[in-house]
């Protein structure tokens, strides 16, 4: 038997979670967000269970060329464009739309001679990526005049959709995206998966929901069960090694736990360098046999430790589960003081993707 940690990927909880998006965004044309490899799910299951997609958004060159070449045939959008002149022929060869986000990059798509299709990427107060608001005119003008864009789009994103006290910053961005842009009639693009849920009035023509589509809450005060969202990717090894302990004992790397009591403890193969978050304190939630347990002491890298003394039937070779079915990646997530984002992209690629239909 090999190594027993391995990512489950349930296909049929892509296309649900995709029937839940088109549920909020009943207008928009929905595209799947699936860089960092589907947010660490990998591309082609992904892509498998999206096929209701109206296209794809990533930011990685090959990865949009290798769904070209698998037959891919609808939009695919490339949300970081392109980085240098020599790149836009592989736009067009391929048919990749590009967000052009800086003025650099309309410098040379004009050079290239080349037309492509043109995502043009506002910032409206986010301040990563976007033309400012006042050169907007100046740089559609440019784009038009010189026929580079084959079709163009207008869009901006969100610094805080997913902050439910931010509201005023979002519809502020909101409006003032709707003013730059009120003398242009193109389609538009605003809304990534928080503000579809959370702010319908800014889904406009192309919507762009990533972390919703894999099953997770883009909300800290929601979970994603009352967003009807499901789990995508079960996180599972098994129990390797067990110890009894007495009070006193202690467990792992730099002694971070101590007994106080007599305990059973079973060794995990999973750690840091599976994509386990080393900062998941003792306490974080896992499933040892479907009985919610917990870790205890420091992650290491290859294996944690979990609390067996009031688990039924847990021995050798009992099924762990870290996060998915039955325990939402979100709260794993909170109690290691980040996001489901990090955690799911972050799973190693020493770990097997078992596909799951
Ligand atoms: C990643 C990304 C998205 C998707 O965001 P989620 O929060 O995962 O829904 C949408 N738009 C842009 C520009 C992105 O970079």
């Amino acid at each position: 038997m090999p190594r027993p940690i391995q990512a489950t990927i349930d296909i049929s909880a892509f296309s649900q979670n995709l029937a839940v998006a088109r549920q909020y965004a009943t207008k928009a044309r929905i595209m799947a967000v699936v860089k960092a490899d589907a947010y660490g799910h990998g591309l082609f299951s992904a892509v498998s269970g999206f096929n209701d997609a109206d296209g794809f958004a990533l930011l990685e060159l090959d990865a949009a060329i290798a769904l070209r070449e698998a037959g891919y045939q609808r939009p695919i959008l490339l949300l970081e464009g392109f980085f240098s002149t020599e790149e836009i022929a592989e736009f067009q060869r391929y048919r990749l739309s590009a967000v052009i986000h800086h003025e650099e990059q309309v410098a040379m798509l004009t050079k290239s001679k080349h037309a492509l299709d043109i995502f043009l990427k506002i910032n409206t107060g986010m301040n990563r990526l976007g033309l400012t608001p006042d050169r907007f005119s100046l740089i559609i003008q440019q784009l038009i005049d010189s026929q580079c864009a084959k079709s163009l789009t207008l869009m901006t994103h969100f610094a805080n959709a997913d902050v439910p006290s931010e509201k005023g910053s979002v519809i502020q961005q909101f409006e003032s995206f709707l003013s730059i842009t009120r003398d242009y009639h193109y389609p538009r693009s605003v809304s990534n998966s928080a503000a579809i849920v959370r702010y319908p009035e800014t889904q406009s023509d192309w919507v762009r929901p990533g972390i919703m589509l894999y099953g997770s809450s883009p909300f800290p005060d929601k979970t994603a069960s009352e967003l009807r969202l499901k789990p995508v990717m079960t996180l599972s090894s098994k129990i390797i090694a067990i110890h009894d302990l007495q009070i006193g004992d202690k467990v792992g790397y730099h002694a971070l736990f101590e007994a106080d009591r007599p305990m059973r403890i079973g060794i995990v193969a999973c750690g840091y360098a599976d994509g386990y978050p080393r900062h998941a304190p003792t306490n974080t939630p896992v499933l040892i046999n479907d009985q919610r347990s917990r870790l205890l002491g420091r992650v290491s890298m290859d294996m944690i430790a979990v609390d067996l003394t009031d688990i039924k039937h847990a021995g050798l070779n009992s099924a762990v589960i870290l996060w998915g079915e039955g325990l939402p990646v979100d709260e794993v997530a909170h109690y290691a003081n980040t996001n489901s984002y990090e955690l799911l992209c972050a799973v190693a690629p020493r770990v097997k993707r078992k596909m799951m239909r």
